[in-house]
């Protein structure tokens, strides 16, 4: 009985991989596209913000995303200058691949080199 319910890893993963991969993208830009968030946040989230009074390289990324989501280009890159590189790295977690691994490795050295600029204050 428990091998009838049994189901194969890799006929899971055909059958999840193209749901999971284009339903999860479609979900989240839809979310990011009817969601609005204030461009003034009342608060922010980010601790660094908060004790050094400077900008992360994270920090406007969500109202970032939201703007992408809408089409709103340079809106996003006004809160964050590589929030374009942030969509495509968030976008590709519904992804598989090596070209993942290294655009992650590539965009974790952007967002460092861009929050050493960010908090030396230029
Ligand atoms: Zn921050």
């Amino acid at each position: 009985m428990i091998d009838a319910l049994r189901i194969d890893a890799e006929e899971q993963r055909a059958w999840a991989g193209p749901w999971f991969r284009i339903g999860g993208s479609l979900a989240l830009l839809a979310v990011l596209w009817a969601v609005t968030v204030p461009a003034e946040p009342r608060f922010r989230l980010c601790a660094f913000h908060w004790l050094t009074g400077r900008q992360c390289p994270l920090c406007g990324m969500t109202r970032a995303l939201f703007a992408l989501g809408k089409g709103r280009f340079s809106e996003a890159v006004h809160f964050n200058a590589l929030s374009p590189l942030g969509s495509v790295m968030l976008f590709s977690l519904f992804w598989s691949g090596a070209w993942r691994a290294r655009l992650w490795s590539a965009g974790i050295a952007a967002f460092a080199v861009y929050g050493v600029w960010r908090v030396m204050g230029a």
